[in-house]
């Protein structure tokens, strides 16, 4: 992961190194529940286990993990959102090869679309003057969207709370321009949504087998 350790014993620890606590779980759970999710509906976290070849203890304390940083939700033994992808209904919506999912934040629509080769529509607000915004994306390309994005500096203790909320798109520089002021001049980058793309091609890859990117357009890996 891009940025820099936080090395001082009194901050929270960064997400990625509280699930580095259990590195094999926490990825095999994230990579199974990612996969189930795209069929538009929330995972059982013992159906889970089972596909990741955890024990249901395992899986659980995994689970916990993961959503202890923010990159889980956990409803009832259910997992109903992973890595940005989720079954509750959010400001950032997301059809996924006809499969309707809500997203955490608007770069999670384009970084994942992206990274599965997928078609989708997106939909979200620009995060200063609230107009929507549609994110057309055939086969993980973004086709012609001139809205620009933000991604907020990533070293935090919670993706959930801390990053999501100003992941956002905005329909031009001027109103990111504005937006960033009022916020306070956070740190972070502004991106073309075709960097974004390619940025989230990059951070989803890890939950995306290896093998399967060569068919995905024809014959999704996960049908
Ligand atoms: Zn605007």
């Amino acid at each position: 992961m891009r940025g820099s350790f936080i090395l001082n014993e009194g901050l929270p620890r960064r997400w990625d190194e509280v699930l580095g606590a259990m590195p094999e779980a926490t990825s095999a759970l994230r990579r199974t529940a990612f996969r189930q999710l795209l069929l538009g509906r929330p995972v059982p976290i013992d159906e889970a286990a089972a596909a990741a070849g955890l024990s249901s203890d395992s899986a659980r304390e995994a689970a916990d993990l993961v959503a202890s940083v923010g990159m889980a939700e956990i409803d009832e033994g259910m997992i109903i959102g992973i890595d940005g992808l989720t079954t509750r209904e959010t400001r950032h919506r997301i059809v996924l090869n006809d499969v309707a999912l809500w997203t955490w934040c608007a770069y999670d629509i384009v970084g994942i679309a992206a990274a599965l080769e997928a078609d989708a529509v997106g939909n979200t607000q620009c995060g200063m003057c609230g107009r929507e915004i549609e994110v057309v994306i055939r086969g993980g390309d973004p086709q012609g969207i001139a809205a620009i994005g933000w991604l907020p500096d990533e070293t935090c203790s919670n993706v959930m709370a801390e990053f999501c909320p100003s992941a956002l798109l905005f329909c031009s520089r001027a109103h990111l321009d504005v937006w960033k002021t009022d916020q306070g001049a956070p740190s972070g980058e502004a991106l073309s949504i075709e960097s974004l793309a390619e940025r989230g091609r990059s951070d989803w890859r890890r939950l995306i087998p290896a093998d399967g990117s060569s068919s995905v357009k024809r014959r999704p890996w996960w049908t």
